[in-house]
């Protein structure tokens, strides 16, 4: 069994605390150990970063972009070998794993690309002689904390901008997911990146208290919103520190009775299921009108009755397992608490049917779909609170579109939504008045393109770590005005005269 080291000031340094394994969830094996990073060894990471700080930033955009082409490459190399590795540390289907690799080498590409597109501004002067500027100026140090469930898009949402745009990062990957970071690691080894530049230690949530803690300029977060408040709390307290976080959300998707039903389903599944319901952006509430609530809910029961729950290698899979055992129980928690509040179970195969369960898989967390309907109450704690998993409640509503936004609004969350109908309306009273930072009409709930922002409202994050996003929290802005004339002239006629004693 492979033991493997953090990567600080470009060495491979063994780590003194105690180690940890990584497990596959969908067979129980171990696939490597890591070292759990001490607050000494963070605290050393965090000095090589700043010690590099000042080099880094003195290269180019561009220069600094073409270590991160080489991960490029690298990146669409290995896409399968890459896409399997994902799936087999977070349980991700096949599909998924690689999709995974891929949407991180479109945010390489972006990141690095956009090192040769304009930066800044260039503001009029209200005096004819001056020239300002808004321009751009690296932070200094970014800690990145990323989440295990898109383990190598992520860190890359994180730290490809932060990179190019001339900070150097110290980066804690998922302690579900560290031969991810392991992988990424060695990618900017191989890539010949600087020392002290990029560094990465494993370990849990210690050692990302120790990142915010530390003497960094910016942390960039993606994670439950219990931890990404914490810190945005503690952040806050420092005016020389700065926070871009990430959460999660109790997403809904709103399905009106001007809805193409076969849209509707096929989004809803996908919404609910796709990554076993662990993404960000899926959906724990369907919300559906009572016109059309019937053949809708028939439909989806079947679904969820019959989607494929296996082994994530198996590209037949739509479902792998969930992440850790926290995660099973979790899930199991939250259906016993709908029961308590009233649902009506509409399918249970939350404990799997150990018929379904792959060959050779007894050991992996395995749990399949559960539907509920449920009358609508605001307070009930099965509608407001996350459950991250394949934890699905049907709610009928009467009445217009503003009674489904009514609902579909009335969640501390705000990260991710969606609509069907086929009535441009409502599609468009929902894009106005539905409170998230994501929203798709007439598709799942799903799916992050890296040029545009990702990032949700209320509970769910501020910031919106990804892409552009991501250049305002890494970035301070300099105003830079010129004078080209040998005259002093100020604006709004503020005298430039300096008048002395006779
Ligand atoms: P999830 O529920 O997706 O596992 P977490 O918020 O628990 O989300 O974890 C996301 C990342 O935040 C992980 O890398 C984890 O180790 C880290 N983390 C957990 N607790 C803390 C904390 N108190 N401070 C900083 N980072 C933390």
């Amino acid at each position: 069994m492979a033991k493997y080291d953090h990567y600080v000031d470009g060495e491979w340094v063994a780590g003194e605390g105690e180690d940890f394994e990584s497990h596959n969830p969908a067979t129980g094996e171990t696939l490597g150990t890591f070292p759990r990073a001490t607050q000494s060894e963070v605290e050393t990471a965090i000095e090589a970063a700043n010690d590099a700080a000042e080099a880094w930033r003195d290269h180019s955009h561009v220069d600094r972009a073409e270590y991160l082409w080489e991960i490029y490459h690298e990146l669409r190399d290995r896409h399968e070998e890459l896409g399997e590795i994902v799936s087999m540390e977070c349980g991700k289907e096949i599909g998924e794993g690689k999709a995974d690799v891929t949407e991180a080498w479109h945010m390489v590409e972006w990141a690095a690309g956009d090192a040769r597109h304009p930066r800044g501004d260039v503001v009029p002067s209200e005096i004819a002689s001056k020239d300002a500027y808004m321009r751009r100026k690296p932070r200094g140090v970014v800690g990145c904390i990323t989440p295990w469930n898109f383990p190598v898009a992520i860190p890359f949402w994180h730290m490809a901008v932060s990179l190019v745009e001339g900070n150097t990062v110290v980066w804690k990957p998922a302690e579900q997911t560290p031969w991810c970071g392991q992988v990424i690691a060695e990618m900017f080894d191989d890539a010949g990146i600087p020392d002290g530049v990029f560094n990465m230690i494993q370990g849990f949530g210690d050692a990302g208290a120790d990142i915010v803690d530390g003497d960094v300029d910016t942390v960039l977060f993606t994670g439950s919103a219990e931890v990404g408040h914490e810190i945005a709390r503690q952040v806050a307290a420092d005016p020389a520190k700065n926070a871009s976080c990430e959460m999660g959300g109790k997403n809904a998707v709103v399905v009106t009775e001007e809805a193409d039903l076969d849209v509707a389903v096929h989004s809803a599944v996908m919404s609910s299921f796709k990554t076993t319901g662990q993404r960000c952006v899926s959906s724990e509430r369907l919300v559906v009108h009572a016109d059309v609530y019937d053949e809708f809910k028939r439909r989806f029961v079947d679904l969820a009755e019959s989607v494929a729950v296996g082994d994530p290698l198996d590209p037949e899979t739509f479902m792998g397992p969930v992440v850790d055992a926290d995660q099973v129980e979790k899930f199991h928690r939250y259906n016993d608490l709908a029961r308590e509040e009233g649902a009506a179970v509409l399918v249970d195969r939350a404990d799997l049917a150990a018929e379904e369960i792959p060959d050779g898989h007894a050991d992996g967390h395995w749990v399949g779909p559960f539907v509920y309907e449920i009358d609508y109450e605001p307070d009930l704690r099965c509608l407001n609170e996350e459950v991250f998993g394949p934890h699905v409640a049907l709610v009928e509503y009467d009445g217009g579109i503003d009674r489904a936004l009514e609902i579909h609004n009335d969640v501390e969350y705000g990260l991710a939504g969606a609509i069907v109908s086929e009535d441009y309306r409502q599609i468009n009273r929902y894009r106005d008045r539905a409170e998230v930072g994501l929203a798709y009409g007439n598709l799942p709930c799903i799916g992050a393109e890296v040029q545009l922002p990702f990032g949700g409202v209320k509970k769910s994050g501020n910031g919106a770590p990804s892409a552009r996003g991501v250049i305002e929290a890494v970035t301070e802005r300099t105003a830079w005005t010129l004078n080209n004339s040998s005259e002093i002239e100020l604006a709004q006629g503020l005298s430039a005269d300096i008048t002395t004693e006779e």
